[in-house]
This record gives structure tokens, C-alpha cells and sequence, in this order.
């Protein structure tokens, strides 16, 4: 199936070699990744909807912004009719998948998110993604019955030590567990890292790139880590701050890693490269957008990192930036839901399959 990359030898030696390319070899690999993402993916552009619903979090990651720890911040939740609502406005036809997205509070209720994710499936047409960290495989099996579709839980780093630094009181052996279960049930996994963590050697990095490819991801988000002032990683630098050419490197050689996952362009990147991260990113590997929904009056309150792009738009405004930037790339803005081209458990009248794999054996 892997037809425009037939001598490659996917190992971490591999991922090193092309992640060391420098001008002009990284044009050809940029041009390498485009041309596996335009053959395996299509030149299509599926827009996925975010509604970061909560930042209310359990959890102390160090580099995150709505870390629990960090008492600056004006903690929300959205109600079920306020979620119901924003959704329900999505489903114009360009956005075809809802992503919920929160921070880690199984206290708010497993059974809440459910309720919420079956009136979505019965009253819109959308695709629901959830987002809300480690949970048991139970809860998984019952969001999946619910209607969840797919799920995203970036493993953010391959490096256990750095893992456990990391996220105190939580190791990669669970989330890689979480993510093992997500898979063994049938729902649509999504999973990635972050690039240029403090701690993160080019082994890492390599690393991160095979995990992604060892797991067969049916999605796989990355982006530049961004340290965040409030946070203890806040004076840190991004380790690649005097190469932020390795970005964009790390996502061209994730797609030719990773042929048939879908890929989105993420708003880190616009984050690091104001007005045209995004763009580049779908130049060079890419080929999801997703715009951000959240209510704009919460917009800032959902803040992860710095220059974080869209914070002040009306969510009409972000899809049509998005619509408007897929088609000034010659690209098209996909139809229907944009499921995994991978996957068995998907059912083939919703799957918009572009040189689609056989079915995989999920059976593990
Ligand atoms: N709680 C869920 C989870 O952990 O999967 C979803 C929300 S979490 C805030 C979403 C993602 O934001 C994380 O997976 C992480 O990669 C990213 N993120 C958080 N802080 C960041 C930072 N300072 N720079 C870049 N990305 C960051």
C-alpha cells in the first residue's frame, strides 16, 4: 500500500537521518511527506470543530496552563444545552466532527460526558471526538456506546523518565494502557507528542515518531512545546527554539511514517508561526484543520500556552479562515465525517475512504 515510499526502512535510525536533512534536502523531504499525504489521505481537508467544554483539571502537568496548580486561572464548564448548542451550529456542512476537549476531572462525571455525547449522535449530524484524558476501559466501552466515535490522548512523550517528570503521579505505562484499551474496544485512536520538550534528546524525538507508527494511529496530533509563564516550565525554553525548522521537519517525517493516519495541522504551529504555521504544516504532511468553537467568552480562559491563536474570533470567523486557507492551498475541504481510512470498526457507508487500506486486525 505504501506505494511512493517502497525502499523505506522504518526504524529510529531512519527517523534520525531524515529529522538531521537540512536546506536544501528538507524542500525534497517536505515534498516527499506531500506527495505520501496526497496519496494516502487524498487532497481533501476534513475540518474537525473544537469545543474545549472545561479547563477544570485534576491533574499538574507541568506544562500546561490549566494545570491544576495554577490558581490564575478563571476555571468553567460549559452545561449540556451550552454544548448541545455550539454543536448543533457547527453542523453547516464544512465541520463534520465535534471535538470535546477538557481538561482531566472524573469528578464532573463520566455519565454527564455520556448523556451529552448521546444527544449530540441524536440531535446533530456530527462525528463526536472526545478528549478528556486517562480513563478506565469501562468508561471508554460506555462513551462508545453512547456514540463516541473516535478519541485523542497524546502520549506526549516515548520517554518514561521524562514521562514521570513530566506529569507527577502518572506514568506512560498507563497512558499507553488507556490508549491500548481505546483501540481494543473499536474506537478510533488518536494520540502524538509534543516536540521540543526540556529533557527531549534527538533519540527521544526519533522515538516518538516510531511509537506513533508502532501503535497504528488512526490519528496523531503534534506540535511545538510552548512554555507557558504560569506553569513551572514557564521560563524554560522549547530545546529547538534556534531550529524551529525542526518542527515542521518532525511532522513531514511523522507522515512518512505514518502514511495512512490523518494528521491535523495544529494551532500550535500558527502559534510559533503567526498567520502561516497552520498552512505550512498541511504543505508539508498535514490534513486536518481544527478550528476552534468554544464559546468565545471562555476562549481565553482555555489557555494552554501563549499566542495561542483565534482567542478573540467568533467561531463563524475561525471556519471561515479555515474554509479560506484549505482553498488558497489548492486543497479541498473534505465532506462527511472524515473517519479513519484504516480502520475495520468503521462503517464503510460513513468512511470517505481515499486509497484506503484493507482492513486492519484490531484484534490485539
Ligand atoms: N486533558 C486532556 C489530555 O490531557 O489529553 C486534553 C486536554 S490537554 C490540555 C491537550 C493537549 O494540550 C495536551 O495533550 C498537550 O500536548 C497540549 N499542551 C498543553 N500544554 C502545552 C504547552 N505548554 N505547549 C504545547 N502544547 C501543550
Amino acid at each position: 500500500m505504501e506505494k511512493t515510499i517502497p525502499h523505506i526502512e522504518y526504524t529510529k535510525k531512519t527517523a534520525q537521518q531524515l529529522l538531521a536533512v537540512e536546506e536544501p534536502e528538507v524542500q525534497g523531504l517536505y515534498r516527499l511527506a506531500d506527495r505520501i499525504r496526497r496519496d494516502h489521505m487524498g487532497d481533501d481537508v476534513y475540518i474537525r470543530g473544537i469545543i474545549e467544554f472545561s479547563n477544570i483539571c485534576a491533574n499538574n502537568c507541568l506544562y500546561c496552563g490549566i494545570r491544576a496548580g495554577n490558581g490564575k486561572v478563571a476555571r468553567y464548564t460549559l452545561s449540556a444545552d451550552e454544548i448541545l448548542e455550539t454543536a448543533s451550529a457547527m453542523a453547516t456542512g464544512h465541520q463534520m466532527t465535534v471535538v470535546l476537549q477538557s481538561g482531566e476531572t472524573p469528578a464532573l462525571g463520566d455519565e454527564v460526558l455520556g448523556g451529552i455525547i448521546r444527544r449530540i449522535k441524536k440531535e446533530t449530524p456530527l462525528a463526536v471526538t472526545v478528549s478528556v484524558g486517562n480513563r478506565p476501559r469501562e468508561t471508554y466501552r460506555y462513551w462508545k456506546e453512547c456514540g463516541m466515535d473516535r478519541y485523542l490522548l497524546r502520549f506526549e512523550t516515548s520517554d518514561p523518565g521524562l514521562f514521570l517528570r513530566l506529569h507527577p503521579g502518572s506514568t506512560l505505562e498507563e497512558r499507553l494502557k488507556c490508549l491500548n484499551d481505546l483501540q481494543d474496544i473499536g474506537i478510533q485512536t488518536g494520540s502524538g507528542f509534543m516536540i521540543g520538550l526540556p529533557g527531549e534528546t534527538p533519540d527521544i524525538l526519533a522515538q516518538n515518531i516510531l511509537l506513533c507508527r508502532e501503535l497504528d494511529l488512526d490519528m496523531i496530533g503534534i506540535g511545538p512545546f510552548i512554555p507557558h509563564p504560569d506553569t513551572p516550565l514557564g521560563k524554560e525554553r522549547n530545546i529547538y527554539d534556534d531550529n524551529r525548522e525542526m518542527f515542521f521537519k518532525t511532522l513531514a517525517v511523522l507522515r512518512v511514517f505514518n502514511p495512512d493516519a490523518h494528521i491535523p495541522a495544529t494551532t500550535a504551529y500558527d502559534a510559533v508561526f503567526p498567520g502561516e504555521g497552520r498552512d505550512l504544516a498541511l504543505r508539508r504532511g498535514a490534513n486536518i484543520f481544527m478550528p476552534n468553537n468554544t464559546p468565545a467568552c471562555h476562549r481565553k480562559d482555555y489557555f494552554l500556552y501563549p499566542d495561542k491563536p483565534g482567542v478573540d474570533d467568533p467561531a463563524d470567523q475561525c471556519l471561515e479562515s479555515a474554509v479560506a486557507r484549505i482553498r488558497a492551498l489548492g486543497r479541498n475541504v473534505g465532506e462527511g465525517p472524515g473517519h479513519s481510512i484504516k480502520g475495520a470498526h468503521v462503517a464503510p457507508s460513513t468512511s470517505k475512504a481515499v486509497g484506503a487500506s484493507p482492513s486492519r486486525d484490531r484484534s490485539r
